[in-house]
C-alpha cells in the first residue's frame, strides 16, 4: 500500500470510528454467505479495512469481492463493510 493510500485509510477509519461512537449505525458484525458451500459464518468487521481475501472455515475454498464490491463482506455479507456503510449514510 502507497503511504497516500495508508494515510487515506487511517483518515476515514478515524471517521468510522467517530461515526461508531457517535451511534451512527454502523454495524461491525456481519454474516458471509460462502459462494460455494453455502454455509454462514459471522465474522466482525474492522473500522478501517476491507477484507479482499477471505478463507471459507466450512470448505476452505477463498473468496474474493465480485467485481464492483470493495470487499467480501460488501458482496456476500449481510452487512457492508464499515467505510461503505460510512459512505452511504452520507
Ligand atoms: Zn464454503
Amino acid at each position: 500500500m502507497t503511504p497516500s493510500k495508508k494515510a487515506a485509510y487511517a483518515v476515514l477509519g478515524q471517521a468510522v470510528r467517530r461515526a461508531i461512537m457517535g451511534n451512527e449505525g454502523i454495524e461491525l458484525a456481519s454474516t458471509l454467505t460462502c459462494p460455494f458451500c453455502g454455509s454462514r459464518t459471522q465474522e466482525q468487521m474492522l473500522e478501517d479495512r476491507c477484507v479482499i481475501v477471505y478463507s471459507c472455515p466450512h470448505c476452505g475454498r477463498i473468496m474474493r469481492p465480485r467485481k464492483g464490491d470493495c470487499c467480501v463482506f460488501c458482496s456476500y455479507g449481510t452487512v457492508r463493510c464499515p467505510p461503505e456503510q460510512f459512505r452511504l449514510n452520507g
